[in-house]
């Protein structure tokens, strides 16, 4: 199958499964391993800039996406990309490479390393030939603990490697784990994998492991895959701490997070970061939930990095307020947005620089699909025909305590409602 063969409108893209947007076609360009290189940010930031308009994103499950492509530059970013061994040859299993690693392995002293394992389980599912029908959302994930531990549910087979062993958890019951061999550990997540495919079958309404495990029961899966279900007591649903600033001992980092403004920044500025990551001897980037990227530091380099991530506008205080949000890209970027999302947030924050004590969490959504989290947050303004529906401690799906709300009366209605104390 050709490049151009493989065009088509996605529900989840990818880098050979492009998606149209407002603002032209988008490409998901996947990590390897929960890593780039400086090589392969370097292509990703080449690609925006000269096929597509510019603008890059980084999701909410950690990838970078290329927007604002045509039809007549999607193939030249492509091979860029592909050059940069970022593409896989076979569609099916390029959509397949959902992997979430947490990122401080090999950095932080209280994680254990799994690189490799993480590089073993994207070697093995590049090599089935019987799970390219797992649907397109449906991941992997792969957790060391430390302080970039993954929360429960972050994806729907989780591996978590500690001092105290081994285990599998599933999205939708953390309450029971799976104890393993380290060495049978990714045989048994692709077993897992295949049970699901097996009992879902036929019953397209179940997508995700946390659908059917309200379904079936967790003991079944393990049982079905040669475990055995003992009780576990997962992470919260939330990381502990999100990775922005300096991460390690206070005067001797080992890594720093760089947070993406509502999960944006454009390619110059991509281009810049790297520039000084490699004059200070970073060799690559891991990606965190929370939308940041994060460098391992070298050669006691944080202020130099941290000053070149802030003259782009990105975030290096664990304190500002928009890490606080959830944003999704609204309009023009997307067809079903009415409003401009993030133009919106952005006066939100700027207001919610005065507020006392811990910030509320927002969510603000171009329409109801609520691409940018699926969480329940204080705060949820959700976008139809040009104005804003509030739903409080909800999601966006939820039913709205105030409609009509125009993007200049958001942040006066949640200091109103907040209450005073932050007027
Ligand atoms: S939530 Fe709606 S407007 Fe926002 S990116 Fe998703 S589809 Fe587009």
């Amino acid at each position: 199958m050709s490049l151009q063969q493989t065009l088509r409108r996605g529900w989840c893209p990818g880098a050979l499964t492009p998606m149209q947007t407002g603002d032209g076609w988008l490409i998901r360009v996947r990590p390897r391993a929960g890593r780039y290189s400086m090589a392969q940010l370097e292509a990703i930031a080449a690609a925006a800039q000269d096929c597509g308009n510019g603008q890059i994103d980084l999701t909410n499950r950690s990838n970078l996406q290329i927007r604002g492509l045509s039809d007549a530059s999607m193939l030249q970013a492509q091979t860029i990309i592909a050059d940069a061994g970022l593409i896989d040859d076979d569609p099916a299993h390029e959509a397949l490479r959902n992997i979430i690693v947490s990122p401080l392995s090999g950095l932080d002293p209280d994680a254990r390393d799994v690189r490799q394992l993480a590089a073993d389980l994207e070697v093995a599912l590049a090599r089935t030939t019987t799970l390219t029908a797992l649907p397109g959302k449906f991941g992997f994930a792969i957790d060391g603990g430390g302080a970039g531990r993954l929360p429960s549910g972050v994806a729907d087979i989780v591996l978590r490697v500690s001092k105290d062993g081994t285990s599998i958890g599933l999205a939708g019951a953390p309450s029971v784990a799976a104890v393993v061999e380290p060495d049978k550990a990714i045989a048994a997540m692709l077993r897992l994998a295949h049970v699901f495919l097996d009992l879902v079958t036929a019953r397209t309404n179940l997508r995700r492991m946390r659908d059917a495990i309200a379904t079936f029961d967790a003991a079944r899966f393990f049982k079905l895959a040669g475990l055995q279900a003992i009780p576990s007591v997962a992470p919260s649903c939330k990381p502990s701490k999100l990775l922005i600033g300096p991460i390690g001992p206070q005067d001797n980092a080992f890594a720093l997070g760089i947070g993406l403004p509502f999960g944006r920044i454009t390619a110059p500025d991509l281009c810049s970061i790297v520039d000084s990551a490699v004059a200070c001897g970073v060799t690559e980037t891991r990606l965190a939930l929370g939308r940041s990227l994060v460098f391992p530091i070298v050669q006691n380099s944080v202020a130099r990095l941290s000053a070149a991530a802030v003259k782009c506008g990105m975030i290096v205080d664990s304190t500002d307020p928009r890490l606080t949000m959830d944003v999704c890209p609204g309009a023009p970027a997307c067809d079903r947005g009415t409003t401009d999302t993030r133009a919106d947030a952005t006066r939100i924050a700027d207001a919610l620089r005065a507020w006392e004590g811990d910030r509320p969490s927002i969510h603000i959504s171009g329409c109801a699909k609520g691409c940018a989290s699926n969480s329940a947050a204080a705060f949820t303004f959700v976008a139809r025909d040009g104005v804003y529906d509030l739903m409080l401690d909800g999601r966006v799906n939820d039913t709205p305590t105030k409609t009509g709300l125009s993007s200049d009366a958001l942040a006066a209605e949640l200091y109103a409602i907040a209450g005073a104390s932050n007027g």
